[in-house]
This record gives C-alpha cells, sequence and structure tokens, in this order.
C-alpha cells in the first residue's frame, strides 16, 4: 500500500518524491509506504486550506452540521476496515480497536454536530445595556495527533474545528497513518468540499514543525507527549498562536481500605493494561491502602497473570504489541531499572516471543512491580507501557501526596466503598481528570485535559468549541 497526501480534495505525491515505511508491530513487517513530506507539502496544504477558508467559514452552521453528520454516516459503514486498520498498524487487539477506536472515531463526529446544534446563546443583560457574544472560527489551524489512538483523536479535533468554521492541516502520527487516509478516502466519496481539511503525512520534527510554525496557521491543538509538547509550545507562543496541548501522564490509581477488592482490582488491572498501557489516562502508578495490600495485591496479580497476550487478529486477546521496536526496547529499559531501583516483579518483566505470524513482535508481559520508591524514576516517568508500579500508603492523607509527586496531572482513579470519601481524596489530586469507582467512563460534554506537565487547556464540549472559536462581544447601548 502506498499513501499520498491529501490535499485540495486530491491525493498527491509528495513534493521530493520520498517515502517513509510504516510497519505492522505486531508482526514486525512494512505494511505501507508512507510520504515523507516536507516545508513544501505543508505550504501547499496551507494554500488549499486558506483559500477553502472564505467559503467554508461562511457555510451556514446547519449546513457544516449536516456535513459532519455524512461524515458520521459514511465512517460507521467502514468501522471494521477502521477496526482492522487501527489493529494493523499499531498492534492492538483487534476486538480493543472495535469497541474503543472505530466507535469513537464515528460518535465524535455525531457528538459535535449534536453539541453545536444545541450551543447555549451567551447574552448579558446590564441595566441599560445588552451584550451577546457571537462566534467567528480561528482561521486555519494545525492538528497534530499521536499513534495510541490515532482515528479517535484525530477526529476528537477534526470534528469541533470544522463544525466551527476552521479549515484544516492535519498531522497524524507517522507511526499509525492508515485511518487518516481511510477518512481522506471517506471524504472523498462523499463530495466533502475540497480543501477544507488536508492531510500531510510525514515525520513531526519536519511536518509537524513546519505547520507549527506557519504563520497562516492561526491555532495549534496537539496531542503527544511533554517534552514535543514543550517544543509546539516554544515555536507557537512567541507567534501568539492559540494553543491546545494534550500530553503526557503518570497516572494514580487510588485503593482505600474500603473498596471491594475484586472490583478494583479488575478496575486498577484495566486502567493499567488497556492498549498494553499506551493511552495518556492509564493508571501506572497503584497506591495502595496497606490494611489491604497483601489481599489486593493478590487478586491484582492473578487479574493481570489471567490476561492473553497474544495476535491482536484473535478475538481472545486481551493485549497486543506495543507500538514498536525501539518502544519496547524504551519499555524493557524501565524493567531493568526497576530491579536498580530495588523493584520487585511480581509478574511479567519480559519480552515475549510469540509463534507466527507474530515471532518478531514487540510484545511485554503485563508487568507489575512493588517495593520500588514512590519518587523512583520508575514510579515518577512516563513509561507509556504495559508496567505499573505497586505502592504501599497508611493514610488517605498520604494517598494524595503521593499521587502528586509528579510532575505529571492528567488523571486518576480512587476506589472506595465510600463515595464521599472518595470525592473527597479526588478533589485533591492535582489532575485534569478523575473517577470514583470507575475508569475512562468518558461523557464528552465534559471538559478533558492536564494540570502541570500533563497539558494546556481543555478539550471536550464546550470546551472544544470554544478553543477552535474567536468569541466577540458586542455590546449594544439601549435606546
Ligand atoms: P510524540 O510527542 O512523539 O508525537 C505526537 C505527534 O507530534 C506525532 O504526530 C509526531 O510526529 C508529532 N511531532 C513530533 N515532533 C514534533 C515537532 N517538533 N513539532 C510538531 N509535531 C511534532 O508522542 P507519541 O509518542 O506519538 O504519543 C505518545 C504520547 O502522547 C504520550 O506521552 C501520551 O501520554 C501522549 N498522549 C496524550 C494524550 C492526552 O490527551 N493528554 C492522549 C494520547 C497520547
Amino acid at each position: 500500500m502506498q499513501l499520498e497526501n491529501y490535499i485540495e480534495g486530491k491525493f498527491i505525491p509528495p513534493f521530493h518524491g520520498n517515502y517513509l515505511e510504516n510497519l505492522n508491530p505486531a508482526e514486525n513487517i512494512v505494511i505501507a509506504q508512507i510520504p515523507e513530506s516536507t516545508a513544501e507539502d505543508v505550504e501547499l496544504a496551507v494554500k488549499s486550506a486558506t483559500n477553502a477558508q472564505p467559503i467554508w467559514s461562511t457555510t451556514p452552521l446547519n449546513e457544516r452540521i449536516d456535513w459532519l453528520r455524512k461524515i458520521a454516516a459514511a465512517l460507521d459503514l467502514r468501522k471494521s476496515e477502521i477496526a482492522m486498520l487501527e489493529s494493523i498498524d499499531t498492534g492492538k487487539p483487534v476486538k480493543l480497536a472495535e469497541r474503543v477506536d472505530a466507535n469513537r472515531s464515528v460518535s465524535n463526529f455525531t457528538f459535535f454536530a449534536d453539541h453545536a446544534e444545541n450551543l447555549a446563546e451567551l447574552r448579558f443583560e446590564m441595566a441599560d445595556a445588552t451584550n451577546y457574544v457571537i462566534r467567528k472560527p480561528v482561521g486555519t489551524v494545525g492538528l497534530i495527533t499521536p499513534w495510541n489512538l490515532p482515528l479517535y483523536l484525530l477526529t476528537w479535533k477534526i470534528a469541533p474545528a470544522l463544525v466551527m468554521g476552521n479549515t484544516i492541516v492535519a498531522k497524524p502520527s507517522e507511526l499509525t497513518p492508515l485511518t487518516a487516509n481511510l477518512l481522506c478516502e471517506v471524504l472523498d466519496s462523499i463530495n466533502f468540499p475540497k480543501g477544507v481539511i488536508n492531510i500531510v503525512h510525514g515525520l513531526g520534527s519536519i511536518v509537524g514543525q513546519a505547520i507549527v510554525e506557519h504563520p497562516k496557521i492561526s491555532a495549534i491543538s496537539f496531542t503527544g507527549g511533554t517534552a514535543t509538547g514543550k517544543i509546539v509550545a516554544a515555536t507557537a507562543a512567541p507567534m501568539f498562536k492559540k494553543l491546545s496541548l494534550e500530553l503526557g501522564g503518570k497516572n494514580a490509581t487510588i485503593i482505600l481500605d474500603d473498596a471491594d477488592l475484586s472490583i478494583a482490582a479488575q478496575g486498577a488491572a484495566r486502567a493499567a493494561f488497556t492498549n498494553s498501557g499506551q493511552v495518556c489516562l492509564c493508571g501506572s502508578r497503584i497506591l495502595v491502602a496497606d490494611a489491604i495490600y497483601d489481599e489486593f495485591v493478590e487478586k491484582l496479580v492473578s487479574e493481570v497473570s489471567n490476561m492473553t497476550v497474544g495476535n491482536p487478529q484473535l478475538t481472545d486477546t486481551d493485549i497486543g504489541s506495543v507500538i514498536s521496536q525501539e518502544h519496547m526496547n524504551k519499555i524493557l529499559s524501565y524493567i531493568d531499572l526497576a530491579a536498580n531501583e530495588h523493584g520487585r516483579i511480581l509478574t511479567g518483566g519480559k519480552q515475549l516471543s510469540l509463534p507466527k505470524p507474530n515471532a518478531d513482535g514487540a510484545f511485554i508481559a503485563p508487568t507489575l512491580i512493588d517495593r520500588i520508591p514512590i519518587d523512583s524514576r520508575c514510579a515518577t516517568e512516563e513509561i507509556f507501557g504495559p508496567v505499573a508500579t505497586i505502592h504501599r500508603f497508611s493514610s488517605d492523607e498520604e494517598a494524595i501526596d503521593m499521587a502528586n509527586l509528579t510532575q505529571y496531572g492528567l488523571a486518576g482513579s480512587v476506589w472506595t466503598s465510600d463515595t464521599e470519601r472518595g470525592k473527597a481524596v479526588a478533589e485533591q489530586v492535582e489532575s485534569g481528570i478523575l473517577w470514583v469507582n470507575t475508569w475512562l467512563h468518558r461523557d464528552l460534554r465534559t471538559p478533558f485535559g492536564g494540570v502541570k506537565n500533563s497539558g494546556v487547556g481543555r478539550e471536550g464540549g464546550d470546551w472544544s468549541l470554544n478553543f477552535f472559536s474567536e468569541l466577540t462581544n458586542i455590546c449594544v447601548k439601549d435606546d
């Protein structure tokens, strides 16, 4: 398969004619060639997007909403293909990709269509005047996304940007380009207005950087690692671009002494190992109350040891491969480091060799490590793989202090039979998203984003629509 960029409604080869290899990490084989684009391709995409801007921004809101619904309907017909492509591109189990990636990629469009349709009018009456707020598009926006939830996160940005009247230059991760290409095929098949959405494939340091630097791109919505976010912010901030940064996490799962231990063990295992631990919201630090530590850890180890790691294409697989050989080596280096940091491996802790066709795939057994200091590198740095550390605490206050010990502040969960106690703990954790007795239970209307080094700004519902619009207040003095 050879992919091309999608610019001005056409699939076109990269300016310099160079291509990168795209691999299936579960089999370590090349599955596609993708454009190794450069600043010239970004220039072309920006021209296409800025040319389309006057017409798209003045297309009435109800027509833009109709377009979102048409995209959703056309994507819906290709859901099983989306799941299959995400699975071969990322190594995640196809059943997970069906349940999570394919469904959310469609519902992102229907959700933002509904949300924009019901957007509350902003009006502020004064004694002698009335203020009303209108929304204008920001202009041409740059969207940059990671590999862990490829189409899910791309459409999470595209849908609100589109409905608010912006035109788009987007760059999917070079590791997972296949479903962005499928989206372009879908746009083509429904005769979506040309130039409104442009997709440029290639390396982050070249294509991503060229998007962030481009003076005609007025806003950047970036999801990815904290180190990359720093570069994006350093480039975009002096240009006074609107900036949304959704970055890394090192989230705490807090098990209080009154939790239902079976439910909490299932929840903690799911939070730690969904998508091989490669979800920014994954609970990679499990904090456990002293009084129930041994009983809980025994249940958790049993949950995790029962997970089936294997061929992502098989329906009984719980955990597939990680994203690449390089990432696998990084994760394994943290497992080695854990030994130096006095950690004890309770289960996993090694690369797995599987039968063909996965013999050369990047598989790691889900790994639990305890007895490792809460301020160790393994317990404070984002590993972004199937590795979780377990730590003991003796009071709710200590659990909160431990949860707040990292540079990150994205998410977390608290498990307890006392909801009020759970809420009291959750409210003191320095994170943007906390769950009590659940994990990754998402209502798309709610604010999503992190504090500290996990990001700047919020996405979701009104927050996304506000980011992708310029709010203009008009104050009219009474006669
Ligand atoms: P990454 O930062 O390496 O890459 C993200 C994207 O940025 C890719 O498309 C990449 O090509 C691009 N990029 C790289 N250098 C760039 C540059 N100089 N300028 C512009 N773009 C550039 O992240 P990744 O490895 O793809 O994804 C994993 C990370 O993403 C983890 O840290 C994870 O926590 C984070 N993440 C966060 C969220 C969230 O909502 N907070 C969601 C998913 C993933």
